[in-house]
Protein backbone atom coordinates (compact mmCIF):
# COMPACT_ATOMS: atom_id res chain seq x y z
CA UNK A 1 0.00 0.00 0.00
CA UNK A 2 1.41 3.45 -0.93
CA UNK A 3 1.70 6.19 1.72
CA UNK A 4 0.90 9.16 0.99
CA UNK A 5 3.03 12.12 2.67
CA UNK A 6 2.40 15.88 3.34
CA UNK A 7 4.94 16.77 0.62
CA UNK A 8 2.80 15.10 -2.10
CA UNK A 9 0.06 17.26 -0.90
CA UNK A 10 1.73 20.15 -1.85
CA UNK A 11 2.49 21.62 1.28
CA UNK A 12 4.99 24.28 1.80
CA UNK A 13 8.32 23.86 3.67
CA UNK A 14 7.65 25.55 6.39
CA UNK A 15 4.71 23.85 7.39
CA UNK A 16 5.37 20.28 6.68
CA UNK A 17 8.77 21.44 9.02
CA UNK A 18 5.65 22.21 11.80
CA UNK A 19 3.75 18.86 10.83
CA UNK A 20 7.36 16.82 11.31
CA UNK A 21 8.01 18.76 14.70
CA UNK A 22 4.64 18.29 15.62
CA UNK A 23 5.17 14.02 15.11
CA UNK A 24 2.34 13.68 12.60
CA UNK A 25 3.69 10.58 10.20
CA UNK A 26 0.96 10.84 7.73
CA UNK A 27 -1.90 12.56 6.26
CA UNK A 28 -5.23 11.18 8.06
CA UNK A 29 -7.65 10.24 5.09
CA UNK A 30 -9.71 13.44 5.15
CA UNK A 31 -6.60 15.28 5.33
CA UNK A 32 -5.49 13.46 2.52
CA UNK A 33 -8.49 14.72 0.78
CA UNK A 34 -9.56 17.60 1.60
CA UNK A 35 -6.01 19.39 1.54
CA UNK A 36 -5.75 19.02 -2.38
CA UNK A 37 -9.40 20.34 -2.87
CA UNK A 38 -9.17 23.11 -0.38
CA UNK A 39 -5.53 24.05 -2.09
CA UNK A 40 -7.30 24.38 -5.26
CA UNK A 41 -9.26 27.15 -4.60
CA UNK A 42 -12.84 26.84 -4.82
CA UNK A 43 -15.39 25.90 -2.26
CA UNK A 44 -15.33 22.54 -0.02
CA UNK A 45 -17.70 20.90 2.20
CA UNK A 46 -15.94 17.92 4.31
CA UNK A 47 -18.01 15.27 6.09
CA UNK A 48 -16.32 14.55 9.23
CA UNK A 49 -16.24 13.93 13.04
CA UNK A 50 -13.76 15.72 15.52
CA UNK A 51 -10.77 13.18 16.16
CA UNK A 52 -10.34 12.62 12.40
CA UNK A 53 -7.63 15.48 11.89
CA UNK A 54 -10.28 18.01 10.41
CA UNK A 55 -8.52 21.01 12.09
CA UNK A 56 -5.64 20.92 10.27
CA UNK A 57 -7.56 19.76 7.41
CA UNK A 58 -8.66 23.14 7.36
CA UNK A 59 -5.77 24.81 8.97
CA UNK A 60 -3.32 23.85 6.41
CA UNK A 61 -4.34 25.47 3.35
CA UNK A 62 -5.61 28.65 5.57
CA UNK A 63 -2.01 29.14 6.27
CA UNK A 64 -0.99 28.83 2.70
CA UNK A 65 -3.60 31.72 1.38
CA UNK A 66 -2.59 33.33 4.15
CA UNK A 67 0.38 36.44 3.00
CA UNK A 68 1.96 37.41 6.18
CA UNK A 69 3.00 41.20 4.54
CA UNK A 70 -0.25 41.70 4.15
CA UNK A 71 -1.37 43.24 8.62
CA UNK A 72 -5.13 42.45 7.71
CA UNK A 73 -7.41 39.63 8.60
CA UNK A 74 -7.79 36.73 5.63
CA UNK A 75 -8.62 33.82 7.22
CA UNK A 76 -12.10 33.76 9.35
CA UNK A 77 -12.84 30.35 11.26
CA UNK A 78 -16.30 29.78 13.02
CA UNK A 79 -16.23 27.39 15.44
CA UNK A 80 -19.63 26.42 18.20
CA UNK A 81 -17.28 26.68 21.15
CA UNK A 82 -15.16 28.78 23.36
CA UNK A 83 -12.98 25.36 23.53
CA UNK A 84 -12.89 24.58 20.20
CA UNK A 85 -11.70 28.41 19.21
CA UNK A 86 -8.78 27.93 22.15
CA UNK A 87 -7.99 24.28 20.39
CA UNK A 88 -8.16 25.31 16.61
CA UNK A 89 -6.07 28.35 17.40
CA UNK A 90 -3.65 26.35 18.96
CA UNK A 91 -3.24 24.33 16.21
CA UNK A 92 -3.56 26.64 13.76
CA UNK A 93 -0.47 28.03 15.62
CA UNK A 94 1.66 24.80 15.94
CA UNK A 95 0.79 24.57 12.26
CA UNK A 96 2.40 27.84 11.21
CA UNK A 97 5.38 27.88 13.86
CA UNK A 98 7.08 28.62 10.87
CA UNK A 99 5.32 31.19 9.26
CA UNK A 100 7.34 33.90 10.01
CA UNK A 101 5.20 37.05 12.09
CA UNK A 102 1.40 35.35 11.90
CA UNK A 103 -0.80 36.24 13.69
CA UNK A 104 -3.81 34.42 15.18
CA UNK A 105 -6.33 35.74 17.33
CA UNK A 106 -9.15 33.71 18.91
CA UNK A 107 -12.05 35.81 20.12
CA UNK A 108 -15.02 34.79 22.63
CA UNK A 109 -17.47 35.36 24.86
CA UNK A 110 -16.53 35.46 28.44
CA UNK A 111 -13.36 37.05 27.71
CA UNK A 112 -13.02 40.89 27.89
CA UNK A 113 -13.90 42.44 25.07
CA UNK A 114 -10.94 45.02 25.54
CA UNK A 115 -8.28 42.82 25.32
CA UNK A 116 -9.50 40.79 22.21
CA UNK A 117 -10.24 44.21 20.41
CA UNK A 118 -6.89 45.51 21.39
CA UNK A 119 -5.36 41.82 20.03
CA UNK A 120 -7.48 42.82 16.71
CA UNK A 121 -6.45 46.32 16.65
CA UNK A 122 -2.42 45.08 16.47
CA UNK A 123 -3.63 42.91 13.41
CA UNK A 124 -4.60 39.68 13.12
CA UNK A 125 -4.32 37.33 9.67
CA UNK A 126 -6.41 34.63 11.51
CA UNK A 127 -9.54 35.16 13.59
CA UNK A 128 -11.07 32.15 15.04
CA UNK A 129 -13.68 32.80 17.05
CA UNK A 130 -17.29 31.69 18.28
CA UNK A 131 -20.49 33.19 16.25
CA UNK A 132 -21.80 35.71 18.70
CA UNK A 133 -18.40 37.26 19.68
CA UNK A 134 -17.37 37.58 16.14
CA UNK A 135 -20.90 39.82 15.20
CA UNK A 136 -20.12 41.87 18.17
CA UNK A 137 -16.47 42.64 16.86
CA UNK A 138 -17.72 43.05 13.17
CA UNK A 139 -20.81 45.82 14.29
CA UNK A 140 -17.94 47.48 16.18
CA UNK A 141 -16.00 47.30 13.51
CA UNK A 142 -13.19 46.65 15.35
CA UNK A 143 -13.13 43.13 12.76
CA UNK A 144 -12.77 44.50 9.46
CA UNK A 145 -13.30 41.83 6.91
CA UNK A 146 -12.18 43.51 3.30
CA UNK A 147 -9.04 41.33 2.69
CA UNK A 148 -10.93 38.06 3.70
CA UNK A 149 -9.38 35.37 1.34
CA UNK A 150 -11.08 32.10 3.22
CA UNK A 151 -13.70 31.61 6.29
CA UNK A 152 -14.01 28.50 7.81
CA UNK A 153 -17.59 26.93 9.22
CA UNK A 154 -15.75 24.13 11.66
CA UNK A 155 -18.48 21.91 12.89
CA UNK A 156 -21.44 23.37 11.53
CA UNK A 157 -23.94 20.97 12.46
CA UNK A 158 -22.95 21.34 16.27
CA UNK A 159 -23.70 25.75 15.38
CA UNK A 160 -26.78 24.95 13.78
CA UNK A 161 -27.86 22.95 16.51
CA UNK A 162 -26.90 25.54 19.39
CA UNK A 163 -29.08 28.13 17.15
CA UNK A 164 -26.12 30.46 15.17
CA UNK A 165 -27.90 30.21 11.97
CA UNK A 166 -28.86 33.74 12.22
CA UNK A 167 -25.35 34.78 12.94
CA UNK A 168 -23.51 32.60 10.60
CA UNK A 169 -25.50 34.18 7.85
CA UNK A 170 -24.78 37.21 8.91
CA UNK A 171 -21.64 37.02 9.30
CA UNK A 172 -21.63 35.16 6.11
CA UNK A 173 -22.73 38.59 5.00
CA UNK A 174 -20.54 40.64 6.49
CA UNK A 175 -17.51 38.78 4.79
CA UNK A 176 -19.19 39.48 1.08
CA UNK A 177 -20.78 37.28 -1.12
CA UNK A 178 -19.89 35.13 -4.09
CA UNK A 179 -16.60 37.50 -4.16
CA UNK A 180 -13.12 35.99 -4.01
CA UNK A 181 -13.96 34.43 -0.49
CA UNK A 182 -13.34 30.80 -0.58
CA UNK A 183 -15.99 29.35 1.73
CA UNK A 184 -15.14 26.30 3.28
CA UNK A 185 -17.21 24.16 6.29
CA UNK A 186 -16.63 20.78 8.05
CA UNK A 187 -19.50 18.79 9.24
CA UNK A 188 -20.21 15.76 10.80
CA UNK A 189 -23.34 15.26 9.04
CA UNK A 190 -24.78 16.92 6.28
CA UNK A 191 -28.64 17.86 7.08
CA UNK A 192 -31.09 19.07 5.34
CA UNK A 193 -30.32 22.68 7.43
CA UNK A 194 -26.77 22.27 6.10
CA UNK A 195 -27.76 22.17 2.30
CA UNK A 196 -29.91 24.86 2.35
CA UNK A 197 -27.03 26.76 4.51
CA UNK A 198 -24.33 25.18 1.32
CA UNK A 199 -26.68 26.18 -1.42
CA UNK A 200 -26.87 29.65 -0.44
CA UNK A 201 -23.63 30.71 0.60
CA UNK A 202 -21.23 27.89 -1.62
CA UNK A 203 -20.57 28.19 -4.93
CA UNK A 204 -20.51 24.79 -6.53
CA UNK A 205 -18.66 23.26 -3.52
CA UNK A 206 -16.67 20.15 -3.71
CA UNK A 207 -18.04 17.64 -1.61
CA UNK A 208 -15.21 15.42 0.33
CA UNK A 209 -16.94 12.36 2.55
CA UNK A 210 -14.41 9.14 3.71
CA UNK A 211 -16.19 6.46 4.08
CA UNK A 212 -15.10 3.41 6.09
CA UNK A 213 -15.75 0.09 4.13
CA UNK A 214 -14.75 -1.61 7.37
CA UNK A 215 -16.49 -4.20 9.62
CA UNK A 216 -15.62 -4.49 12.98
CA UNK A 217 -13.05 -7.25 14.00
CA UNK A 218 -14.71 -9.89 15.63
CA UNK A 219 -12.78 -12.61 18.73
CA UNK A 220 -11.37 -9.96 20.11
CA UNK A 221 -12.44 -8.36 24.06
CA UNK A 222 -12.85 -4.91 23.09
CA UNK A 223 -12.38 -2.79 26.39
CA UNK A 224 -12.84 0.97 26.71
CA UNK A 225 -11.06 2.37 29.42
CA UNK A 226 -12.05 6.01 30.74
CA UNK A 227 -9.61 7.50 32.32
CA UNK A 228 -7.98 11.29 31.49
CA UNK A 229 -4.99 11.50 29.38
CA UNK A 230 -1.94 11.60 32.12
CA UNK A 231 -3.07 8.19 33.78
CA UNK A 232 -2.78 6.62 30.30
CA UNK A 233 0.74 4.76 30.34
CA UNK A 234 -0.28 4.15 34.51
CA UNK A 235 -3.05 2.67 32.45
CA UNK A 236 -1.09 -0.01 30.33
CA UNK A 237 0.99 -0.79 33.28
CA UNK A 238 -1.43 -2.03 35.81
CA UNK A 239 -3.62 -4.01 32.96
CA UNK A 240 -0.18 -5.20 31.89
CA UNK A 241 0.58 -6.47 35.41
CA UNK A 242 -2.63 -7.61 36.17
CA UNK A 243 -3.09 -9.97 33.08
CA UNK A 244 0.60 -10.64 32.70
CA UNK A 245 0.24 -10.57 28.94
CA UNK A 246 3.41 -11.27 27.50
CA UNK A 247 3.73 -9.83 24.55
CA UNK A 248 1.72 -6.03 23.80
CA UNK A 249 1.16 -3.71 21.06
CA UNK A 250 0.50 -0.23 21.83
CA UNK A 251 -0.82 2.78 19.24
CA UNK A 252 0.05 6.37 19.34
CA UNK A 253 -1.20 9.06 16.57
CA UNK A 254 1.89 10.72 16.56
CA UNK A 255 5.89 9.86 16.46
CA UNK A 256 6.42 12.36 19.18
CA UNK A 257 3.61 10.86 21.57
CA UNK A 258 5.61 7.08 21.09
CA UNK A 259 9.15 8.90 22.03
CA UNK A 260 7.85 10.03 25.28
CA UNK A 261 6.03 7.20 25.44
CA UNK A 262 8.50 4.85 25.61
CA UNK A 263 10.78 6.67 27.23
CA UNK A 264 8.05 6.35 30.10
CA UNK A 265 7.60 2.79 29.69
CA UNK A 266 11.01 1.94 29.75
CA UNK A 267 11.75 4.19 32.79
CA UNK A 268 9.22 2.04 34.67
CA UNK A 269 10.99 -1.16 33.84
CA UNK A 270 9.08 -2.47 30.83
CA UNK A 271 11.15 -3.49 28.13
CA UNK A 272 9.74 -1.33 25.28
CA UNK A 273 10.70 -0.74 21.88
CA UNK A 274 9.24 2.11 19.39
CA UNK A 275 8.72 2.08 15.72
CA UNK A 276 7.87 4.93 13.92
CA UNK A 277 8.61 6.75 10.56
CA UNK A 278 11.57 8.49 11.80
CA UNK A 279 13.56 5.67 12.00
CA UNK A 280 15.69 4.00 9.16
CA UNK A 281 14.99 0.49 8.38
CA UNK A 282 18.24 -0.40 10.31
CA UNK A 283 16.79 0.66 13.28
CA UNK A 284 13.21 -1.37 12.37
CA UNK A 285 14.82 -4.25 11.50
CA UNK A 286 16.65 -4.47 15.18
CA UNK A 287 13.14 -3.39 16.98
CA UNK A 288 11.10 -6.05 14.66
CA UNK A 289 13.62 -8.98 15.46
CA UNK A 290 13.84 -7.59 19.62
CA UNK A 291 9.99 -7.84 19.70
CA UNK A 292 9.86 -11.10 17.74
CA UNK A 293 12.74 -12.68 19.79
CA UNK A 294 11.07 -11.25 23.14
CA UNK A 295 14.09 -9.08 24.13
CA UNK A 296 11.18 -6.54 23.99
CA UNK A 297 7.91 -7.25 24.84
CA UNK A 298 6.21 -4.14 24.12
CA UNK A 299 6.43 -2.18 20.94
CA UNK A 300 5.02 1.44 21.07
CA UNK A 301 4.38 2.18 17.14
CA UNK A 302 2.25 4.58 15.04
CA UNK A 303 -0.13 3.38 12.12
CA UNK A 304 1.88 3.80 9.29
CA UNK A 305 5.13 1.84 11.25
CA UNK A 306 3.07 -0.93 12.03
CA UNK A 307 1.75 -1.54 8.66
CA UNK A 308 2.60 -4.80 7.28
CA UNK A 309 3.86 -5.88 10.24
CA UNK A 310 3.44 -9.64 10.98
CA UNK A 311 3.84 -10.64 14.59
CA UNK A 312 2.71 -13.76 15.86
CA UNK A 313 0.98 -14.12 19.40
CA UNK A 314 0.38 -10.50 20.16
CA UNK A 315 -1.54 -10.86 23.39
CA UNK A 316 -3.21 -7.43 23.59
CA UNK A 317 -3.30 -4.38 21.92
CA UNK A 318 -3.76 -0.88 23.11
CA UNK A 319 -5.08 2.17 21.91
CA UNK A 320 -2.67 4.73 23.65
CA UNK A 321 -4.44 6.91 21.34
CA UNK A 322 -8.16 7.18 19.58
CA UNK A 323 -7.30 6.61 15.98
CA UNK A 324 -8.77 8.68 13.33
CA UNK A 325 -10.52 6.66 11.77
CA UNK A 326 -12.60 3.31 12.20
CA UNK A 327 -10.45 1.37 9.62
CA UNK A 328 -7.60 2.23 11.52
CA UNK A 329 -8.86 0.68 15.07
CA UNK A 330 -10.04 -2.45 13.20
CA UNK A 331 -6.54 -2.89 11.51
CA UNK A 332 -4.92 -1.88 14.89
CA UNK A 333 -6.87 -4.66 16.94
CA UNK A 334 -6.56 -7.06 14.11
CA UNK A 335 -2.99 -7.66 14.92
CA UNK A 336 -3.71 -9.31 18.23
CA UNK A 337 -6.34 -12.62 18.47
CA UNK A 338 -4.62 -14.19 14.87
CA UNK A 339 -4.53 -17.34 14.03
CA UNK A 340 -7.39 -18.59 16.11
CA UNK A 341 -6.04 -17.16 19.38
CA UNK A 342 -7.81 -14.75 22.08
CA UNK A 343 -6.89 -11.49 21.70
CA UNK A 344 -7.33 -8.56 23.33
CA UNK A 345 -7.80 -4.58 23.14
CA UNK A 346 -7.75 -1.68 25.31
CA UNK A 347 -8.78 2.02 24.29
CA UNK A 348 -7.86 4.85 26.41
CA UNK A 349 -10.65 7.09 26.06
CA UNK A 350 -12.27 10.56 28.59
CA UNK A 351 -14.36 13.62 27.74
CA UNK A 352 -14.39 15.00 24.44
CA UNK A 353 -12.67 12.42 23.14
CA UNK A 354 -15.48 9.84 24.08
CA UNK A 355 -17.35 10.78 21.12
CA UNK A 356 -14.45 9.83 18.87
CA UNK A 357 -14.74 6.21 20.01
CA UNK A 358 -18.84 6.60 19.69
CA UNK A 359 -18.43 7.34 16.03
CA UNK A 360 -15.81 4.46 16.05
CA UNK A 361 -18.52 2.05 17.88
CA UNK A 362 -20.99 3.16 15.31
CA UNK A 363 -19.21 2.92 12.30
CA UNK A 364 -18.37 -0.18 13.17
CA UNK A 365 -21.55 -1.41 14.58
CA UNK A 366 -20.39 -2.87 18.12
CA UNK A 367 -19.99 -2.15 21.41
CA UNK A 368 -16.98 -1.53 22.92
CA UNK A 369 -17.00 -3.05 26.70
CA UNK A 370 -16.69 -0.11 29.64
CA UNK A 371 -14.76 -1.44 32.55
CA UNK A 372 -12.92 0.62 35.43
CA UNK A 373 -9.24 1.12 35.44
CA UNK A 374 -7.99 -1.70 37.89
CA UNK A 375 -7.03 -1.00 41.40
CA UNK A 376 -3.72 -0.75 42.97
CA UNK A 377 -4.77 -3.20 45.25
CA UNK A 378 -6.33 -5.92 42.41
CA UNK A 379 -2.74 -5.31 40.82
CA UNK A 380 -0.59 -5.93 43.81
CA UNK A 381 -2.66 -9.22 44.69
CA UNK A 382 -2.04 -10.07 40.85
CA UNK A 383 1.75 -8.88 41.23
CA UNK A 384 2.09 -11.41 44.37
CA UNK A 385 0.63 -14.12 43.05
CA UNK A 386 2.81 -14.24 39.99
CA UNK A 387 5.66 -13.85 42.37
CA UNK A 388 4.77 -16.82 44.56
CA UNK A 389 4.28 -18.92 41.37
CA UNK A 390 8.21 -17.59 39.91
CA UNK A 391 9.25 -18.83 43.51
CA UNK A 392 7.69 -22.32 42.90
CA UNK A 393 9.51 -22.31 40.18
CA UNK A 394 12.37 -21.43 41.22
CA UNK A 395 12.21 -23.96 43.66
CA UNK A 396 11.55 -26.71 41.54
CA UNK A 397 14.46 -25.68 39.04
CA UNK A 398 17.05 -26.41 41.77
CA UNK A 399 20.50 -25.09 41.69
CA UNK A 400 19.84 -23.67 45.19
CA UNK A 401 22.89 -24.99 46.75
CA UNK A 402 25.28 -22.02 46.88
CA UNK A 403 22.13 -19.98 48.16
CA UNK A 404 20.95 -22.29 50.85
CA UNK A 405 24.82 -22.66 51.79
CA UNK A 406 24.44 -18.72 52.40
CA UNK A 407 20.51 -18.60 53.96
CA UNK A 408 22.64 -21.21 56.72
CA UNK A 409 25.25 -18.93 57.44
CA UNK A 410 23.25 -15.80 57.96
CA UNK A 411 20.76 -18.03 60.18
CA UNK A 412 23.84 -19.12 62.08
CA UNK A 413 22.03 -20.02 65.60
CA UNK A 414 20.55 -17.15 66.15
CA UNK A 415 17.44 -17.54 63.61
CA UNK A 416 15.09 -20.20 61.45
CA UNK A 417 15.78 -20.32 57.40
CA UNK A 418 12.23 -19.26 57.15
CA UNK A 419 13.23 -15.94 58.78
CA UNK A 420 15.85 -15.00 56.89
CA UNK A 421 12.80 -15.84 53.96
CA UNK A 422 11.37 -13.42 55.87
CA UNK A 423 13.85 -10.84 56.19
CA UNK A 424 14.83 -10.87 52.59
CA UNK A 425 11.03 -10.48 51.67
CA UNK A 426 10.93 -7.99 53.80
CA UNK A 427 14.61 -6.03 52.52
CA UNK A 428 12.44 -6.53 49.50
CA UNK A 429 9.54 -4.85 49.90
CA UNK A 430 11.30 -1.93 52.06
CA UNK A 431 13.63 -1.73 49.13
CA UNK A 432 10.45 0.24 47.38
CA UNK A 433 9.24 3.71 47.54
CA UNK A 434 5.87 4.13 49.91
CA UNK A 435 2.60 3.20 48.75
CA UNK A 436 1.27 6.40 47.08
CA UNK A 437 -3.01 7.08 47.41
CA UNK A 438 -4.71 4.78 45.29
CA UNK A 439 -6.82 8.02 44.55
CA UNK A 440 -3.75 9.28 42.69
CA UNK A 441 -3.82 6.10 40.67
CA UNK A 442 -0.27 5.57 41.10
CA UNK A 443 1.16 2.64 41.18
CA UNK A 444 5.38 3.42 42.85
CA UNK A 445 7.45 2.58 39.79
CA UNK A 446 8.96 -0.26 41.40
CA UNK A 447 6.45 -2.12 42.32
CA UNK A 448 5.19 -3.21 39.43
CA UNK A 449 5.62 -7.00 38.73
CA UNK A 450 7.05 -10.00 39.43
CA UNK A 451 7.62 -11.94 36.41
CA UNK A 452 10.11 -8.84 34.96
CA UNK A 453 12.26 -7.90 37.59
CA UNK A 454 11.35 -4.19 37.59
CA UNK A 455 12.86 -2.36 40.43
CA UNK A 456 16.16 -0.47 39.91
CA UNK A 457 18.91 -2.34 39.94
CA UNK A 458 22.47 -0.97 41.77
CA UNK A 459 25.21 -2.92 42.03
CA UNK A 460 24.73 -2.88 46.50
CA UNK A 461 22.03 -5.67 45.34
CA UNK A 462 22.72 -8.97 45.18
CA UNK A 463 20.39 -9.53 41.85
CA UNK A 464 22.12 -6.54 39.92
CA UNK A 465 22.04 -7.57 36.43
CA UNK A 466 23.80 -4.57 34.27
CA UNK A 467 20.72 -2.12 32.36
CA UNK A 468 21.40 -2.44 28.84
CA UNK A 469 19.91 0.51 27.13
CA UNK A 470 20.58 0.83 23.80
CA UNK A 471 20.71 3.98 21.80
CA UNK A 472 17.19 4.37 20.13
CA UNK A 473 16.72 0.92 19.86
CA UNK A 474 15.34 1.26 23.60
CA UNK A 475 15.33 -2.04 25.08
CA UNK A 476 15.87 -3.36 28.81
CA UNK A 477 17.42 -6.42 28.78
CA UNK A 478 14.90 -9.39 30.06
CA UNK A 479 15.87 -10.83 33.07
P1 LIG B 1 -9.30 17.00 15.13
O1 LIG B 1 -10.14 16.01 14.39
O2 LIG B 1 -8.93 18.15 14.29
O3 LIG B 1 -9.94 17.40 16.43
O4 LIG B 1 -7.91 16.30 15.48
C1 LIG B 1 -7.75 15.33 16.46
C2 LIG B 1 -6.31 15.20 16.92
O5 LIG B 1 -5.51 14.60 15.90
C3 LIG B 1 -5.62 16.51 17.25
O6 LIG B 1 -4.95 16.33 18.48
C4 LIG B 1 -4.61 16.70 16.14
O7 LIG B 1 -3.47 17.39 16.58
C5 LIG B 1 -4.29 15.30 15.75
N1 LIG B 1 -3.89 15.13 14.33
C6 LIG B 1 -4.34 15.81 13.26
N2 LIG B 1 -3.78 15.34 12.13
C7 LIG B 1 -2.95 14.34 12.47
C8 LIG B 1 -2.09 13.47 11.74
N3 LIG B 1 -1.97 13.53 10.43
N4 LIG B 1 -1.38 12.54 12.42
C9 LIG B 1 -1.49 12.48 13.76
N5 LIG B 1 -2.28 13.27 14.53
C10 LIG B 1 -3.01 14.19 13.89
Amino acid sequence: MSITTFSDLGISESICTAIQEMGFEAPTKIQEAAIPAILKGGDVAGQAQTGTGKTAAFSIPLLERVDTGLNQTQGLVLCPTRELAVQSTGEILKLGSHCKGIHVTPVYGGQPIGRQISQLKRGSHIVVGTPGRLIDHLKRGTLNLESLRMVVLDEVDEMLNMGFRDDIEQILGFAGEGNTRQTVMFSATLSAAIKKLMKRWFDNPELIQVESQVSGASGIEQYLVEVRDSMRTEGICRILDLNQYKRSLVFCNTKRTCDSLVDDMQSRGYASGVLHGDMNQNMRDKVMAEFRNGRIDLLIATDVAARGLDVENVDVVFNYDIPHDPEYYVHRIGRTGRAGRDGTAYTFSAGRKNKNIRFIEKQLKMNLKSIPLPSVKEVKSSLREAFQEDVSKTLETGGLRPFIEQVEAIASDRFSPIEVAAALLKMREESRPEEKEEESGSVPKQKRSARKQRSKPTKKDPFYTPFVKKGKGRSRKRR
